[in-house]
């Protein structure tokens, strides 16, 4: 069996790593031109649904390189726009302790995860390779169409290309992403001795969120690459040490509802879009703006965040899709690279039980397809509603409420665990999850998942 995948991003690479692994036959077929030909220089929180898949899906190496190229991922304070603390949960709220590091969550940096994923992918990625269609052959297999007027033929098709996918437009016509209804600004700052000393410990410390009495916040998080990360990650790939894994930063995206933005703020860049973002946090502490004033400026950029529709069950047949192709969510609760590193491992486990003979083809990916579209669009809708919570126009008076509600959860530790555990429920393991590598990965599946 040849599987064809669509798009080298998280969950497109995932999935060739897993195949590969299994020892079946993978080619991706990936847009950009190389490696490094596009800016991605943000952090990525891993989740433990993440983190579970990537360590089924990637070879014991590159686990162990995952593991110490990344950093903490650290406590989720909520605080004002004049940066004072209201509540911190705590991580073992969010994710109980446990000593398997496969259930635990992370700061990824996002071109060291890319990277990792492409390590010893050299033969199976194809770089400037773009996908305009489909077509089946005469003998029912699937050939990928290329913009050069290239062909690649294979058993399966996977749509692993993102939020604008193509090979989802073609395999289901009727699905629909819409506008989420908020934009958000991000920006990079390398953490200077100077610039720590202009913000409090919180904001250098795991997530955050500023919360404020307007239809925007920000979040912040910090990514600390632990000691030897680049030379782990050199050692993983063969490549260069990068520099970027020897400093920290602090991601800081201010996310707003349109209403509050000047019309065409996504096509901003630079100044432009630093004064617009200045003009948002005018009242909040000058501290902050000091600090977002020296972000790198190749980092800013806007994004509007657009979120799926649930499709209704479609019939299954050997061109399927995964991850932001089929489930674009906003990434308010950082759960859709997640979600497609959970897509990647649970497909690989079926393709793979098709390519030993143990289930038919369709089948297998019918069982992919039911999960996915289940927990898929559950993230979105989590997505969705976490981002009407943090956006609501509370009004002044029900922003005095809310901070007050904080303030008593920061000081009674069962109400905050209320409060806030459910918020992380997303990444709790599913049943076809629990299994460690080596037991039902590698065992024949011949019922459900
Ligand atoms: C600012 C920001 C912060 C985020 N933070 C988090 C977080 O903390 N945690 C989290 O889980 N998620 C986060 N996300 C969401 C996460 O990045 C996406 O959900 C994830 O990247 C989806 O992975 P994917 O593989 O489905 O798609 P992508 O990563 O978008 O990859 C798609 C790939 O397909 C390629 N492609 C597209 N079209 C074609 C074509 N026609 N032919 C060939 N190749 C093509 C693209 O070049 C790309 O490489 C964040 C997103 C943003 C924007």
């Amino acid at each position: 069996m040849h599987v064809i995948v669509i798009g080298g991003g998280i969950g497109g690479l995932a999935l060739a790593q897993g195949l590969r692994k299994a020892g079946v036959s993978v080619a991706v077929y990936e847009r950009d031109s190389g490696p490094a030909s596009r800016w991605e220089g943000y952090r990525i929180h891993i989740d433990p649904a993440g983190a579970r898949s990537l360590r089924a899906c990637l070879p014991e190496n590159l686990w162990q390189a995952f593991l110490a190229t990344c950093g903490p991922g650290g406590d989720f304070g909520f605080v004002t726009e004049g940066l004072r603390e209201l509540v911190v949960v705590e991580e073992s709220i969010a994710y109980p302790a446990v000593s398997d590091p496969a259930e635990g969550h992370y700061a990824a940096d996002r071109p060291t995860l890319r990277r990792l994923l492409r390590a010893g992918l050299g033969d199976v990625v194809r770089f400037g390779a773009e996908f305009t269609r489909y077509e089946h052959t005469a003998d029912g297999r699937v050939a990928a169409v290329f913009a050069d007027g290239s062909r690649a033929v294979g058993d399966v098709l996977v749509g692993a290309d993102g939020a604008s996918s193509r090979v989802r437009r073609q395999r289901l016509p009727q699905a629909r992403s819409v506008s989420a209804g908020a934009v958000g600004m991000a920006h990079k700052i390398w953490l200077t001795e100077e610039i720590t000393g202009l913000v409090p410990e919180r904001l250098l410390t795991g997530m955050n969120i500023v919360m404020v009495d307007q239809r925007c916040f920000m979040f912040t998080s910090v990514f600390t690459p632990p000691p030897g990360a680049a030379e782990a990650l050199a050692e993983a790939d063969g490549g260069p040490e990068p520099a970027s894994l020897k400093r920290p930063y602090l991601l800081c995206a201010l996310v707003a509802h349109p209403d509050v933005l000047p019309q065409g703020v996504t096509e901003l860049t630079g100044d432009a879009l630093a004064r617009v973002v200045d003009t948002l946090i005018a009242d909040w502490s000058p501290d902050l703006r000091r600090l977002l004033a020296r972000a790198d400026p190749e980092s800013l950029g806007a994004i509007s965040f657009n979120a799926s529709e649930p499709v209704p069950a479609w019939a299954s047949g050997n061109v399927t899709v995964l991850g932001d192709a089929v489930h674009t969510m906003p990434p308010i609760g950082g759960l859709g690279g997640n979600t497609a590193l959970r897509d990647a491992r649970l497909l690989t486990r079926m393709l793979t039980a098709a390519h030993r003979g143990e289930r038919e083809l369709v089948p297998a990916i019918a069982a992919y397809e039911e999960q996915m579209r289940e927990y898929g669009y559950a993230a979105v809708r989590s997505a969705l509603a976490e981002k009407d919570q943090v956006l609501a126009n509370t009004g002044a008076f029900g922003q005095i409420m809310l901070r007050t509600w904080f303030r008593i959860c920061a000081k009674v530790g069962p109400l905050r665990r209320r409060t806030f555990r459910q918020g992380f429920a997303h990444s709790a393991p599913r049943a076809w999850e629990t299994e460690t590598p080596g037991s039902r990965e590698n065992e024949p599946v011949t019922t459900g998942v």
